[in-house]
């Protein structure tokens, strides 16, 4: 996972650990490298230099 996203999920009091339970029920991490959910996120939703706009919005809407 970027060191951004898992930076922004710690500055919210999340873990990587507690990010992949909360969305796989598992430690292990299903999606793409940014942190989204959705495993075909990087290039598509955003492009590879910016911070994913998914793990953004559903933080911010947990
Ligand atoms: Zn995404
Ligand atoms: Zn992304």
């Amino acid at each position: 996972m970027y060191v951004t996203t898992i930076e922004f999920l710690f500055a919210h009091g999340i873990t990587a650990a507690d990010w992949a339970q909360e969305h796989f029920g598992t430690d292990t991490w299903h999606g793409d490298i940014c942190g989204c959910p959705d495993d075909r996120c990087l290039g598509n939703h955003h492009d590879e230099a910016d911070p994913c706009p998914c793990v953004r919005s559903l933080v911010t809407n947990r």
